[in-house]
């Protein structure tokens, strides 16, 4: 099926304007990230038998599992996690704010900028490794004043070292993966709750690749033709049908379609938030392979949480302990 004019072009070329000159971008800027995310893209699924959980888990229970698991290697680390869970700060704003799911399914868990995490939960195994995840975000949050304000990445960097702007995902989800293994392995979960809870993320992970891989092509457009406009947008929108990238790697035909809704709805060329969830999951999924990879873990939770981290030495480190290039 082929869609024509019903996406605001005008409006698209104005943001991919705005984030090409403000970013610095060129033709082969996303190169490496579009090459993990086709990776990504490839992966396979875990077997399961049912989408049902095994049982329900209580709040409580989900609490302690996460203590559990942190004390399990780290007194330390579980005695941060358990004051920040009960902390206040001066403006009467509690650290963590928990959610019932049932009651508010739409809501979301997260980690913002002021160190408050939002933690909805549905009493189901996904809580306990979405409530770890959440926590090692603020756990290895670290404040940067920035002075000047010069464009949208600099905002961003406030209250964030350049290490944890494009690898913040990376320990958060590493983490999620060893907690699920721990779980399996005390009888907290079966084998399908992990397969579950592997899918999960693999499935969020799929969909940010996917909006990688169109924000690059659309990004690619205005290079290529110095403006976005109704005749080339209707192209990438239809390449689905040809033998481009788009067309050989998304899973399903409206995706392109979506992911610049979703552009268009956000006000905002989102893609480096979307290379921090592909290269999380490589990371995560590299760091497994390892022979210690608690200790990977740790070392990535520490440059995130270091006001004096390198990105560049980082990323070396990572690209010669595992076995692809991040960047
Ligand atoms: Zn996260």
């Amino acid at each position: 099926m082929a869609f024509s004019g019903n996406i605001d072009y005008k409006r698209l070329n104005d943001l991919v304007s705005n984030f090409v000159s403000t970013f610095d971008i060129d033709k082969d800027t996303f190169a490496e990230t579009e090459k993990l995310s086709i990776k990504i893209l490839k992966e396979q699924y875990l077997p399961t038998e049912t989408d049902e959980w095994s049982r329900d888990f209580s709040l409580n229970e989900t609490v302690d599992i996460v203590y559990e698991y942190l004390d399990s290697f780290d007194h330390n680390m579980a005695i941060q996690y358990n004051t920040l869970l009960h902390q206040r700060y001066e403006d009467g704003t509690l650290a963590v704010n928990f959610v019932d799911g049932k009651y508010n399914p739409d809501e979301e868990s997260y980690f913002d900028y002021d160190q408050h995490v939002q933690f909805v939960f549905f009493n189901n195994p996904l809580d306990v490794t979405t409530l770890l995840h959440e926590m090692i975000h603020m756990m290895n949050s670290c404040k940067i004043e920035v002075k000047e304000n010069i464009g949208d990445y600099l905002f961003r960097l406030i209250g964030n070292t350049e290490t944890r702007v494009l690898l913040g995902e990376s320990a958060s989800i590493t983490f999620e993966l060893l907690l699920s293994e721990f779980m399996l392995e005390k009888g907290y979960i079966t084998e399908n709750d992990y397969n579950l809870i592997y899918n999960d993320r693999l499935d969020s992970t799929k969909a940010n690749a996917e909006g990688i891989i169109v924000l690059n092509e659309l990004i690619k457009l205005y290079l290529r033709d110095g403006h976005i406009d109704f005749i080339n947008l209707t192209n990438l929108l239809n390449s689905r049908d040809r033998k481009s990238i788009v067309g050989k790697v998304l899973r399903y035909e409206y995706r392109t379609y979506e992911c610049l809704l979703d552009v268009l709805d956000e006000e905002e060329i989102f893609i480096n938030e979307l290379e921090k969830y592909v290269l999380g999951f490589t990371i995560a999924k590299e760091i497994l392979k390892d022979i210690d990879p608690l200790k990977e873990t740790l070392w990535l939770h520490d440059e995130l949480g270091n006001v004096n981290s390198n990105l560049d030495t980082v990323i070396d480190d990572l690209n010669r302990d595992l076995s692809v290039k991040i960047r």
